[in-house]
């Protein structure tokens, strides 16, 4: 779950409770005074209604009082009867449809509509005639088929019953009074007597008499009880009611509210209660989203501030506040600001040693190159060695095997044969010399006895070895090297074994007639020795490869005039061990010219 959420959530939760805890109390406590006023209500209706029926009751009553006790009752002459209780009957607009006097029998001795007969069994006569007023129930009239009763009250002469005054009195005008009284929308007032019979109903002439004791406020009263309940009447609806007894005339009185109206208040509390719930809840979750907006924006900056650094985009966070988290804002930029920094340099090494890696593999390819190179050149030297070893052998073998096999060998022959053997293996010692000496020379063991060296004396000792060759090749040698030439401090064999290699070359590669210069000079502190020819020279090319071991311009001059690519490796190692160098300098068909520089000894 993100902050954000956590904080709405928060917000939420401690809003809500307690606003939902207030919401539930009030309305808790709001209920209570809804519930009394809808109980007032309804007493009130049902009071009022009782004290419409007991002052309209009374106005019966005090008309028959008056009547009875007239002077005009007791007077014999009908006709100013028929007047008196007419202007009744007048005055009250139908509230009397009759008035009739009976005699202590029963007998109908008077009636406003001249009726006769004996109601001695009636109880409106019987109670009556025990000398108190009596109200009768609530009947269906026999002529009008409406709801009347009757009322009885005792004719007293001089403290005597004499008779008995009833009046017939129509319910209607009671009924519409009643109607009248305000008792809500859906509110229903009913009258039962002690039987349960309905004597009132706003719909009444369909349902008069009929019984609805299972009523439960109807029951409640016909056992003279008076309150209110709550019950679902006989039409199946849900009520609240109350109900009261009216003892003088035996009514019970019933008004009915549907409950859904009578508590209509709880329902618009209820209502307001929501309503109230939702506009604080949205505006608490309103409130949320900001609050938690601008707390958690910053926070998010960071994170986006993060993600970018992780990505190597970094852009500096705004900072909008100077909280702890403006503070730490400012810190993440410093830090992130640094670890740019750390970055660029670190990528300029790693660039660097990219480079570097670069350069050593090339160097490493380079080596591997020279290495095959190498490798080629063991097998070349192997098959060249084999191949320089075997051919004197060969040539030592046939001249032996010569000698062995004739007997009488002539003596020139014989010496021949013998000088071709020393030859060969002086070229074999020779080899396995000069592949010594560059062993030594290339594992840098090559040990020199330095010494003060006279060029001039080396030099005749070196030309003791090739002179005979030169005469027989037709070339002439020369030295020129002055008498006085100061020593060179050098290892007097090794420096004839270079005078001699380069002699060597010289010969072989100068063709008859050439000329070959010995030649030394004085050069400060050292002396420079040189050699010259006329030879065939060397392509300026192939020069700086001519060092090298068994390397040969012409590899076929091998077979045509011998050696094997050893000489120049084997003497630019020596001089190279001298502290020297040896220079060359060569244009094909001229001639070529080695040189090198020594050290005056001392
Ligand atoms: P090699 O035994 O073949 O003489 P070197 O190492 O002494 O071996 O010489 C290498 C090569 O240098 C020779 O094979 C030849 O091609 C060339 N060379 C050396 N000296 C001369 C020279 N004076 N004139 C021409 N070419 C020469």
């Amino acid at each position: 779950m993100s902050i954000r959420s956590e904080l709405i959530f928060f917000f939420l939760i401690i809003s809500v409770i307690p606003l939902s805890l207030v919401v539930y109390l009030s309305y808790e406590y709001s209920k209570e005074p809804i519930s009394d006023s809808v109980i007032a209500n309804l007493r009130g209706a049902t009071e009022n209604t009782g004290n419409a029926i007991d002052n309209w009751m009374d106005a019966r009553k005090d008309d028959i009082r008056v009547i009875s006790q007239s002077r005009i009752v007791n007077c014999t002459e009908k006709k100013q009867l028929y007047e008196y209780l007419g202007t009744f009957e007048n005055e009250y607009q139908g509230v009397y449809r009759e008035f009739f006097i009976l005699d202590m029998s029963g007998n109908i001795t008077f009636s406003t509509l001249s009726r006769t007969g004996n109601e001695g069994k009636a109880p409106y006569f019987t109670e009556a005639a025990k000398g108190k007023m009596y109200i009768s129930d609530v009947s269906l009239s026999k002529s009008t088929n409406s709801p009347e009763l009757i009322i009885t009250n005792p004719i007293k002469k001089n403290g005597t019953t004499e008779g008995i005054l009833a009046a017939r009195v129509s319910m209607e005008n009671l009924y519409r009074i009643i109607e009248s009284i305000d008792i809500g929308r859906s509110g229903k007032v009913f009258i039962v007597n002690n039987k349960g019979d309905i004597i009132f109903q706003e719909n009444r002439s369909g349902i008069l008499l009929t019984n609805i004791k299972d009523n439960f406020a109807v029951k409640e009263v016909t056992y003279e009880k008076n309150g209110i309940a709550e019950y679902v009447n006989n039409e199946g609806e849900k009520v609240v009611a109350s109900y009261y007894w009216l003892p003088l005339y035996r009514w019970g009185l019933v008004v009915e509210k549907n409950i859904d109206e009578a508590y209509a208040g709880f329902l618009t509390l209820g209502r307001q209660m929501i309503l109230i719930s939702s506009f604080a809840v949205t505006g608490v979750v309103f409130l949320a989203i900001i609050i938690s907006r601008r707390l958690t924006q910053p926070i998010k900056s960071l994170e986006d501030g993060a993600l970018g650094l992780v990505e190597g985009n970094f852009k500096p966070i705004p900072v909008s506040s100077r909280n702890e988290i403006g503070k730490l804002t400012d810190i993440f930029n410093e830090m992130a600001s640094e670890l740019l920094e750390i970055r660029k340099k670190l990528e300029a090494k790693i660039e660097i040693a990219n480079k570097d890696l670069e350069e050593k593999n090339r160097e490493l390819i380079v080596a591997n190159e020279e290495l095959k190179k190498l490798d080629e050149l063991k097998s070349d030297f192997i098959s060249l060695v084999s191949h320089e070893l075997k051919t004197p052998l060969s040539a030592v073998r046939i001249s032996a095997e010569f000698l062995e096999s004739q007997g009488n060998v002539d003596t020139d022959i014989k010496k021949e044969l013998l000088q071709i053997i020393i030859r060969n293996i002086d070229r074999q010692t020779r080899l396995i010399n000069d592949i010594l000496d560059l062993s030594k020379i290339e594992a840098g063991k090559l040990e020199l006895q330095l010494n003060h060296t006279d060029i001039n004396e080396i030099s005749k000792v070196a030309l003791e070895t090739i002179g005979q060759l030169a005469l027989k090749k037709n070339i002439t040698v020369s030295v020129n090297i002055p008498e006085e030439l100061s020593p060179v401090m050098a290892d007097r064999d090794k420096l004839i074994i270079v005078l001699n290699n380069l002699f060597e070359n010289a010969l072989k590669f100068t063709p008859a007639g050439g000329n070959i210069i010995l030649s030394a000079k004085d050069d400060g502190d050292s002396i420079v020795v040189s050699m010259k020819d006329t030879g065939i020279g060397i392509e300026k090319e192939k020069l700086d490869k001519i060092f090298d071991k068994f390397y040969q311009v012409d590899s076929s001059s091998r077979r045509k005039i011998g050696g094997c690519g050893l000489g120049l490796s084997i003497s630019s190692g020596i001089i190279k061990a001298h502290g020297s160098e040896i220079q060359v300098e060569s244009e094909p068909g001229k001639g070529s010219s080695f040189s090198f520089r020594l050290k005056k000894a001392g």
